[in-house]
């Protein structure tokens, strides 16, 4: 939960630019996201409209409302407001944020909800999910989502359980919202890489000290990118300048171990990195260091 955190700095942003389509976001930018509207908005009466008109009703609803706290949850984000109505937005594919300081500009393209203040102005176009729940409902969503690594109140035993029961391969359960909240591709990817599991492994084969180290590993990786607002999961010892190879170049920032490296040599043991589908997604793993 972010409260209001007042500062004339506004220190936290997006990760995307405008006109960027990446994977979908995984939950650091999620969590930043929230940190940021917080530090926008909260305390503050806000204005909402829906320049695109597809969400008119529930921008009404909001309007004059104070929002009260941001929350991330997963990869979902959940704006709180004081009658105790919550906007509830997931991203998706498409999805994203742009915000300002003081007059909002003429609405540009399909924006589906603008809030404003005194202050600030937030526009979000084209979110997989835009709509108003009540507490139960906010209740409900919760208990879809399985343990998300970047909250406090996350339980990781709620996700063991279902994974050591589990014939599925451990990359599948882990990009499972319902299983973990917040991973996608990439923290999935380069979490088993560093832990030197083959993405095929089955649930049910992952010891109870693996499942300790991959939760603290996630943990790690996942505080770091909210720090950071990129994913970056190589050691010290396999940076460019550690090795003497050249950054990675590549639309989603951050220096990684396998994650969209087909046919490159893994920076660990020099084996060609491996790609293959699984549940229609592309995995990535070293056939050496992940040989389980
Ligand atoms: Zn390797």
């Amino acid at each position: 939960m972010y409260p209001a955190r007042r500062s004339t700095t506004l220190v936290v942003g997006t990760g995307r630019r405008p006109g960027y389509r990446g994977p979908v976001p995984e939950g650091h930018t999620i969590h930043r996201l929230a940190a940021r509207h917080a530090e926008l908005f909260a305390g503050d009466k806000v204005i909402a409209v829906s320049p695109q008109g597809r969400f008119t009703d529930g921008a009404a609803r909001l309007s004059g409302t104070v929002l009260d706290t941001c929350e991330a949850y997963g990869k979902h984000l959940l704006h709180h407001y004081a009658d105790s109505t919550t906007l509830h937005v997931h991203l998706g594919l498409y999805g994203r944020f742009t915000d300002g300081d003081g007059e909002p500009p003429e609405p540009v393209g399909q924006v589906r909800l603008r809030l404003t203040s005194d202050r600030h102005w937030l526009d979000l176009r084209g979110p997989t999910a835009c709509e108003l729940l009540t507490p139960p409902e906010v209740a409900a969503l919760r208990g879809r989502l399985g343990p998300d690594p970047l909250r406090a109140d996350a339980d990781p035993e709620r996700a063991y359980a279902r994974i050591r029961r589990s014939g599925t391969p451990l990359a599948a359960l882990l990009l499972d919202q319902s299983v973990v909240a917040g991973t996608g591709l990439i923290f999935v990817t380069e979490a088993l890489f560093r832990a030197g599991l083959p993405p095929t492994l089955p649930g049910r084969a992952l010891t109870r000290a693996g499942w300790d180290a991959l939760w603290a590993d996630l943990v790690e990786l996942m505080t770091r990118a909210v720090a950071h607002g990129r994913i970056d999961t190589v050691r010290d010892a396999h940076l460019p300048e550690a090795m003497g190879r050249p950054a990675r170049v590549d639309r989603h920032g951050g220096e990684v171990y396998v994650y969209r490296r087909p046919g490159a040599p893994c920076h660990v043991c020099g084996s060609a990195v491996s790609r293959g589908g699984l549940a229609g997604r592309n995995l990535y793993w070293c056939p050496t260091c992940q040989a389980g």
